[in-house]
């Protein structure tokens, strides 16, 4: 039986942390499906379309590893996918108490889904979208901390955004 986990997330924008958990878990896996959370609640800077298809370039070179889009509860998503496990990155304590609330809700709803956390490099451990965010919009340099198709991005969306402002 093929063995299938999803790796669930915003990835608004990829990093070059999310790469690294995706390797980690596409290893343990016959299947990883990285699978983007459509939130409603959140305020995304580049829309669902726009990060699977960056996550889809990115990650063409992997074969084991898909890339689709989900919305409602994980464990439901999980189980129409036929996965066994999903997989989350832990980077500092400070992901802990989120992560394990997830995942014993999880759990509740759905006790043959395991939830594995696995660490990214220590490089990365300091990584989040959020962050990098922050950088480029402010103009810093994010070059090393995302793939190349993501940091054009966010150099094309800061850019138009800083044009709009200077014609204001
Ligand atoms: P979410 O909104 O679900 O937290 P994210 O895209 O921010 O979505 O993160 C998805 C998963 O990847 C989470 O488990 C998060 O802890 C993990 N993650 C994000 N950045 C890193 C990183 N630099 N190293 C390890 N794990 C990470």
């Amino acid at each position: 039986m093929k063995r299938v986990a999803v790796y669930p997330g915003s990835f608004d924008p990829l990093t070059n942390g999310h790469l690294d958990i995706i390797g980690r878990g596409a290893a343990l896996f016959d299947e990883l499906v990285v699978a983007v959370l459509q939130n409603t609640d959140k305020e995304p800077l580049f829309t669902v379309e726009e990060r699977l298809r960056v996550l889809r370039e990115v990650l063409r070179p992997l074969p084991n590893v898909r890339v689709d889009r989900f919305e409602g509860l994980l464990v439901d998503y999980v189980r129409s996918v036929g996965g066994r496990a999903i997989v989350r990155g832990l980077r500092a304590i400070s992901d802990f108490e989120y992560e394990f609330q997830m995942a014993l809700m999880n759990r509740h709803l759905c006790e043959d889904v395991e939830t594995l956390f696995l660490m990214a490099a220590e490089a990365y451990s300091y990584l989040s979208s959020r962050l990098v965010k922050e950088v480029a919009k402010l103009g810093g340099s994010v070059h090393g901390l995302v793939p190349p198709p993501v940091e054009k991005l966010l150099a094309e969306r800061y850019r138009s955004a800083a044009a709009r402002k200077s014609k204001r």
